[in-house]
Formats: C-alpha cells, structure tokens, sequence
C-alpha cells in the first residue's frame, strides 16, 4: 500500500466518520457523554481537508493523521487514536509502502500504544478490544493484501459484536457499572470503520 493507496484509506474513514457520526454519537449518549461521533468528525474533517495539498510518505501521512486527532478530537478518543497512529508512524518511518508483512508489526504499534496511553486491558469493553483482535488477525500469514483486510474486518466486527455482553470498566461507560453491560461500545465501533474503509480500499 503506497502513500497514495493510504490518503484513499484515510479519506474513505473520513468520509464513513462523518456518514455516521450521529450514530457513533447515540452509541456515546447511551454509555457516555454523546460527544464521539462530532469529536471523531472534526478530527477527521480536519484530516480530509489537510491531505488534499499534502504529498509526504506514507510515515508522515500517520503523523499527520495523530498530530490532527491530538489537536481537534479531544475526549478520551483524541489521544487513543493520536498515539495509535503515532506508534504506527513510527514503524513505517523510511518505508516507501506498507508491504503485506508489515501489517502484523503496524497494527501491534498501534494496539500497544493504546494500551499504554489508555493503562487498558482486553475485555475492559473499548476500542482496545477490537485493536488487539485486528493485530492477533494480522499474524497469520496471508498471501493476498485484500484476503489480509477482510480478515482484520471479520475480526474487528466479531469482536466489536462480543463486547457488547461485557461491563466496562474503562472510561465512561465504566461509572454505568452492569448498567454498560448491552450496549455497544462508541470506540469499537468507530475501530471496525476504520477497518471497513481499509477493505473497501484494498479490495
Ligand atoms: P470521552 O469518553 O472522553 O467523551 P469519546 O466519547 O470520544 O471520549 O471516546 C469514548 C471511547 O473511548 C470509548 O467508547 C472507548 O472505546 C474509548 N476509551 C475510553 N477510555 C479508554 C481507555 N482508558 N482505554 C481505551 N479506550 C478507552
Ligand atoms: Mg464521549
Ligand atoms: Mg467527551
């Protein structure tokens, strides 16, 4: 995946952020503060318009992508996704493209960094959730890139799906107690479009 293939990536998520960010923003009132559909919009919006005059590697691209979601997301969800995209920055610094094999380290960067930043296990009901389920999906081989993405979208969905019957016990939705229990999580669910749009580009 060259620069070029990732800035389709990121307008795609974009575009599907802003297509549901009423939704992600009623999944957020239910457990939370009804704020992450129009924090992740902004954000996004912000990335969408910043791409249009940007022609950086594909390294820069991510940094571009975190420094924007640091800035004008806000929330708990700025931050997690800021250093996600950092750590995987970090990873591709140097590197022309994604190649197929980098996938499995770039998505653990991403995973550890929200784990660090968030002090969050799996089964805590987040974001973090689905990030470690993609990353345990991108380590088995596969040998073509579109195979690759539709296994990661599987997982993120089937993952996204089984939170639902957890508590949380991580941000917000953690202070409804059993009441979370039911509920989808906002941050799961803006994950798996993350892995939506990244099928739809490679395949
Ligand atoms: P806020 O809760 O500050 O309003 P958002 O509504 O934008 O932030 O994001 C909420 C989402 O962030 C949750 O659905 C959850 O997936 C994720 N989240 C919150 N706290 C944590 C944490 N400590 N670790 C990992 N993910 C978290
Ligand atoms: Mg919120
Ligand atoms: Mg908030």
């Amino acid at each position: 995946m060259n620069a070029i293939e990732v800035k389709h990536w990121f307008r795609r998520y974009a575009d599907r952020i802003l297509e549901k960010k009423n939704e992600l923003t009623d999944l957020d009132s239910a457990v939370g503060d009804g704020d992450h559909g129009v924090n992740l919009a902004r954000g996004w919006k912000a990335i969408g318009n910043e791409m249009e005059t940007f022609d950086g590697g594909v390294s820069d691209i991510f940094l571009l992508v975190s420094r924007t979601l640091i800035s004008k997301v806000g929330g708990a969800s700025g931050p997690l996704y800021g250093t996600a995209f950092l750590r995987m920055s970090a990873v591709l610094r140097g590197k022309e493209q994604i190649g197929k094999d980098d996938w499995p380290g770039l998505l653990k960067a991403g995973c550890e960094g929200i784990g660090q930043r968030g002090r969050v296990n799996g089964g805590e009901k987040t974001m973090y959730d689905v990030w470690l389920a993609v990353t345990e999906a991108a380590e088995k081989k596969e040998p073509e890139e579109a195979t690759l993405a539709l296994r990661l979208l599987e997982a993120a969905r089937k993952k996204a799906e089984e939170i639902i019957e957890l508590q949380a016990t991580k941000g917000r939705a953690a202070y409804l107690g059993e009441r979370s229990i039911g509920h989808r999580d906002p941050g799961a669910e803006s994950t798996v479009l993350l892995f939506e749009a990244l099928h739809d580009t490679v395949s």
